[in-house]
């Protein structure tokens, strides 16, 4: 499979080009920067920090989505809206690992996936959908006088919270339930807030460092308490799983898709 890799500079950007790099079956068809980003004209394989792959990073990506089956994105939402137009003018697999995204966005996405494969997950990571399915299964085993607490951290670099893998899980745990999310979320509580809310399903952030990303789901109830978490030591996880998802999705019918599909949880 001919893969592309938008944001090819970014922290996740030089991941996903050793992922495609190392595995068989797939290679790297372009490696795509902005316009005038200092990484233009450089060959992806060196920016990976891997041998020279003779491929130069560009900042045109119909040239490159033309000749491509596939493109990989982390990048950021305006990007993602945008290269989800170009993918489905293509007709090529899009999977996206940008997170952030608002409702707004995810409906363009959802217009673009009428003509394109598209596998969306804020997090790629095999042991965090793992997660995502027990997580659900336990807010539904356990009912509303267990509170729901998800805690993250994340490095220092990161732009958006809460992150889109909390998100995930809070959306696994209100499934469970049977609730929405959008009903029950508290992302924020500074000042006198009062008693929680019963049934509410709390975020906690936390920023600093170099943490890949840590998250625990907490099940506080009377007198007990279950965590479930999950510690990501490195991003190669979401990496390998995004070229898992542009595997996967080169033989489906168009649509947006989740890891879920992916791994058949
Ligand atoms: P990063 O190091 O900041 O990389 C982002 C890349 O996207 C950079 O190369 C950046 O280029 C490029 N970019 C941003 N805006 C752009 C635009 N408008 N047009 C073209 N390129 C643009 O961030 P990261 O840590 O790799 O994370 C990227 C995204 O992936 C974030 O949303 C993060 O939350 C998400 N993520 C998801 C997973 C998952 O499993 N789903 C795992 C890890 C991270 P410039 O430097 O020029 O801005």
């Amino acid at each position: 499979m001919r893969l592309v890799v938008v944001g090819a500079s970014g922290r996740m950007g030089r991941m996903l080009i050793q992922a495609v790099a190392g595995t068989e079956g797939c290679t790297l068809a372009g490696a795509v920067e902005r316009e005038g980003a200092e990484a233009v004209g450089q060959d992806a394989g060196s920016l990976a920090g891997l041998a020279p792959l003779g491929v130069a990073v560009t900042d045109d990506p119909l040239r490159v989505f033309a000749e491509a089956d596939g493109v990989l994105d982390f990048t950021a939402p305006a990007a993602t809206v945008a290269y989800a137009e170009l993918a489905a003018q293509a007709r090529i697999v899009h999977v996206v690992g940008t997170t952030g995204l608002r409702p707004e966005d995810l409906a363009k996405l959802a217009a673009a996936a009428r003509h394109a494969r598209i596998v969306r997950s804020g997090n790629m990571s095999l042991g965090v959908n793992l997660l995502a399915g027990l997580v659900r299964k336990v807010a539904a085993t356990l009912g509303e006088d267990f509170d729901i607490e998800i805690l993250e951290m994340h490095h220092r670099h990161k732009v958006d919270a809460p992150s889109g893998t909390a998100l995930l899980l809070g959306e696994a745990a209100a499934e469970g339930r049977a609730v929405a999310l959008a009903e029950r979320k508290v992302a924020v509580r500074d000042g006198h807030t009062g008693a929680r809310a019963p049934g509410s399903i709390g975020f906690a952030t936390l920023r600093g460092g170099s943490v890949v990303g840590d998250h625990s789901v907490i099940f506080a109830g009377p007198g007990e308490r279950i965590e479930l978490g999950h510690r990501a030591e490195d991003r190669g996880i979401f990496a390998r799983g995004a070229v898992r998802a542009a595997l996967w999705a080169q033989g489906q019918p168009p649509g947006l898709y989740g890891m879920n599909d992916v791994l058949g949880l």
